[in-house]
């Protein structure tokens, strides 16, 4: 019988008994008979079905993974998550994450105007929100207003005109100033299938030189005690671990530099995504080649 790979990708979430792919889930309902009560409903395809359960679990494991990895390396600090809304911006999927994320105060990450008033909306106050990708000056007032309201916002720049923003807007308008934080051009190149948003050649981020100037501007600006957060994204659908390893170094590295160079409430790596989704079908191509409990002891057993 074809599987079709599932015991690879299919993380115990689907089975296949008699012939029938089944949820693995309370009644372990197949797939087959899903489609045929919703034909029943005279409801056509094409259609998406969604099972909130799996987001549920999803979210659990990260954290279950992530508390367990603090705990064996006696690791003083804390793991903090935000789901990126551009991976999905129904409210089918942001209501169940933001519904079973906030016993962990799982927050939202927004790459757009659209997705930063998204985020406003839905985050509740005490879970945090990050602000990444091209911002104007309206985006970064709506940063503002949301620090405002009493979220936990942190604006990351990706270069040094977006600084010159935060400082306009600080001057400007007399609203309470959210968290900066900044993306690192790391030396290290990432791996997968959007390596070149990280590395030295990349768009993105301040260069070294960049980040001195970046510090020089907080502080004559009076702002650097906002400055709480570096941000770097290795790509999206890394393959080995040993990127990860390679990248968390050197964002370390940096990040010991900038607390000698008086960033005294810098505390947070935001080490973006690139947490890989196994969507290989055969045993011998393998998108993944390491586990979530890999990935979390790398992050905390590095970053300490
Ligand atoms: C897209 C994105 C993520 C998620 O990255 P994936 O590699 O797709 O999981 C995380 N952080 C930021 C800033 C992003 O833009």
């Amino acid at each position: 019988m074809k599987t079709y790979g599932i015991d690879i990708w299919g993380e115990n979430n689907y089975i296949i008994d008699q012939g029938k792919v089944k949820v693995n889930y309370k009644s372990s309902p197949s797939l087959l008979e899903i489609t045929q009560q919703v034909r029943k409903t005279n409801l056509r395809g094409p259609l998406i079905l969604r099972f909130p359960h799996l987001i549920g679990k999803q979210i659990d494991m990260l954290y279950s993974n992530f508390r367990r990895a603090i705990f064996e390396n006696d690791y003083n600090g804390k793991f903090h998550a935000v789901f990126p809304l551009k991976v999905n911006q129904f409210p089918e999927a942001v209501d169940a994450i933001v519904e079973h994320g906030e016993r962990y105060s799982y927050g939202l990450e927004a790459g757009s105007k659209a997705e930063l008033a998204l985020a406003m909306a839905k985050t509740p106050l005490g879970s945090p929100i990050t602000v990444n990708g091209f911002k104007d000056e309206e985006m970064v007032t709506l940063g503002f207003m949301a620090a405002h309201m009493g979220h936990e916002i942190t604006i990351t720049i990706e270069g040094l005109g977006e600084l010159e923003w935060i400082i306009d807007v600080a001057q400007q308008c007399n609203l309470k100033v959210p968290n900066v934080g900044i993306r690192v051009r790391l030396q290290s190149e990432g791996s997968g299938i959007w390596a070149k948003s990280s590395g030295l050649s990349a768009k993105f981020g301040l260069t070294s030189t960049e980040l001195i100037e970046a510090i020089a501007m907080l502080r004559e600006n009076n702002m650097l005690q906002h400055f709480t957060m570096i941000h770097f994204h290795v790509g999206s659908q890394m393959q080995e671990i040993a990127t990860l390893k390679r990248v968390l170094r050197e964002a370390g590295n940096i990040y010991a530099e900038l607390k000698k160079m008086g960033a005294d409430n810098l505390r947070a790596i935001n080490i973006g995504g690139g947490l890989a989704v196994e969507y290989s079908q055969h045993p011998s191509t393998r998108m993944r080649n390491y586990t979530l409990e890999e990935f979390s002891n790398s992050v905390v057993y590095l970053l300490r």
